[in-house]
Parts: structure tokens; C-alpha cells; sequence
């Protein structure tokens, strides 16, 4: 268990209404934070303009707080942290390099070892020899900015339930973007810098991250060395019926038509308190019950 102060958090992305595969990961985040007597943090995700639906963090909100999952604080949202996302990148400095290459130069130059849909490791076309040069193809067009990996740089990551990982970030998944072609700040940055900013030691989210743990865990020793690691959970996601992540397409429910099906919300509590094997047969479950079972598991 952390012997630091716990703070964690809950960052949902505005695109769309909270669904019951997430909502069962943000149980899990709210009662890991309260067995721990720690703070819990709500950070809106809304980094991706073009994604994000209108009045959709505000639903979000409402369904948290009628599932009774509440928060201390706010770390702020991320359409408003243009400014620190550039101080982060100029601290970076020689570490980064602009990078005009389109997805099709990308793909074309890295075939025929890329294979399926995941994109293939950047093969450096813009990658300037010396460290802080401008290296890149096309100086006319608008520039990417990527981040420089070192060969031999490594990364540890430890995990409660995953266990302890160790990678080099250069080897994969290579040089990757810090802020995209059309200005977006890429992902792995912004959460980055919002969790060393906003204090977070504990992170819980769905597990199709773990793989942006060790880039996110670099940026985070490099911008701030004397910060402690984070200590992260990842667990495992709920799967739609065609066995993918649970999403939209495959079939999950907003929890608002739950509710508007006179679900209540001790009901919903103890169905995905269930699912993440804390809570026998989907009984209603009030949540002092949930963090006392929480605080068993975390013991076990
Ligand atoms: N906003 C992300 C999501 O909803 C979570 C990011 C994170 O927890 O690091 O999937
Ligand atoms: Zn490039």
C-alpha cells in the first residue's frame, strides 16, 4: 500500500454519455481512493475538440454523482491547459523535433514490417542526427512534434495487479508525438503534465492504456525527476459480445437509460461491483459495503 498521501482520479472523456464499462473502472478508481482515505480528483479529458459532444461532461457528472461517486477537487480541464502543455514541450527541448511526415509516408516507409492496424514505429525520417535540429522533410508544411527516444533508455512501470514492466520506449514504440499536425496536444502528454500538476500518486484506469504507461512514465521522470513514480492499477475492461472493449458499437448502455428504466443506483453499484469480482451475484450494494470489501481485497 502507498505510503505517500493517495491522490487519484477520475478523467472521463466528454465524447459521449458514461457507459457501464466505464463507470465500472471509475467505481473501482473511487473505492481504491477511498480505501485508501484518499483524494479523488475529476479531470475532464477534453483534449480532442472535434471529439468532444456538446453537454457531455456535464451528463457525465450527473451520472457520477447519482451512482454516488463523488470528488475533492478538480484538476482542471484540459481544453484549458494550452499553456502548460507548451511549457512541458519547451522544457522537453532538444528532446523533441518537428515532424512533417503524413500517415501514408509513415506507413509507406515503414512496410513491409508494419502489419495490421496498429501504427508501425515511426521510422525517423525527421529525426535530425544532432539532438535539437530541425530535421524534418518538409519545412513547408505544417509540423507534428515528436518526441526523441534515446537506444537504451529504460523504463520501469509497476503495477498493483499487472505487475512490474520494464521497456525501452525507443525499441517500441519509437519517437512518438507530442502535439499532432493540426495542433492537438497528443494524449500521453497532456495527462502527463495534468497528473504531476495536480499531485496525482495513484492512477486506476481500463488496461488498454498499460501500453502507454511506460511513455507517459518517461515524459513524467524527464520533466520531473525529483517526482515519484506513479503507482498505477489497470484492470481489466469489459468486454462487448463480439468479445472487443466494451463500447458504444458492441452494445453497452448509457447509464442514463438505466436509470430511466427505473434501475437504482444500488442495483447498478452492485452489477459492476460484481463484475469486477468484489461483490457476490449482482445484489444491490451501498458503497460503505463496496470500500469495506475493497479494503479486504486490498489486504488479500
Ligand atoms: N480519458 C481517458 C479515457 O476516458 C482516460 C485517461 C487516463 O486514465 O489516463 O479513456
Ligand atoms: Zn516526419
Amino acid at each position: 500500500m502507498a505510503q505517500r498521501p493517495y491522490v487519484g482520479r477520475l478523467a472521463p472523456s466528454p465524447t459521449g454519455d458514461l457507459h457501464q464499462g466505464i463507470a465500472r473502472t471509475f467505481l473501482a478508481a473511487w473505492l481504491d481512493a477511498r480505501a485508501h482515505a484518499g483524494r479523488l480528483l475529476l479531470r475532464i479529458e477534453d483534449l480532442d475538440g472535434p471529439r468532444t459532444v456538446e453537454g457531455a461532461a456535464e451528463r457525465i457528472e450527473e451520472d457520477l454523482a447519482w451512482l454516488g461517486l463523488d470528488w475533492d477537487g478538480r484538476s482542471p480541464a484540459q481544453s484549458t491547459r494550452d499553456k502548460a502543455y507548451g511549457r512541458a514541450v519547451e522544457a522537453l527541448g532538444a528532446r523533441t523535433y518537428p515532424c512533417t511526415c503524413t500517415r501514408r509516408e509513415v506507413w509507406a516507409a515503414s512496410a513491409p514490417h508494419a502489419d495490421g492496424d496498429e501504427a508501425p514505429r515511426y521510422p525517423e525520417l525527421c529525426r535530425p542526427s544532432t539532438p535539437g535540429k530541425n530535421g524534418s522533410l518538409h519545412p513547408e508544411r505544417p509540423a507534428a512534434l515528436r518526441f526523441r527516444t534515446e537506444p537504451g533508455e529504460q523504463v520501469a512501470v509497476r503495477d498493483r495487479r499487472r505487475g512490474d514492466r520494464v521497456d525501452d520506449v525507443h525499441a517500441h514504440p519509437g519517437d512518438f508525438v507530442l502535439r499532432r499536425r493540426d495542433g492537438l496536444w497528443a494524449y500521453q502528454l497532456a495527462v502527463t503534465v495534468d497528473d504531476l500538476e495536480s499531485g496525482v500518486s495513484c492512477v486506476v484506469r481500463g488496461e488498454d492504456l498499460w501500453d502507454s504507461a511506460p511513455r507517459q512514465a518517461l515524459l513524467r521522470r524527464l520533466l520531473a525527476p525529483e517526482a515519484q513514480p506513479l503507482e498505477w492499477l489497470h484492470l481489466p475492461l469489459a468486454l462487448g459480445e463480439d468479445g472487443a472493449r466494451l463500447s458504444k458499437r458492441n452494445g453497452a448502455r448509457p447509464i442514463r437509460e438505466e436509470r430511466a428504466q427505473g434501475v437504482s443506483a444500488a442495483e447498478l453499484r452492485g452489477r459492476l461491483a460484481a463484475e469486477l469480482g468484489l461483490w457476490p451475484h449482482a445484489e444491490p450494494a451501498e458503497l460503505d459495503a463496496l470500500v469495506e470489501a475493497w479494503r479486504i481485497k486490498l489486504r488479500g
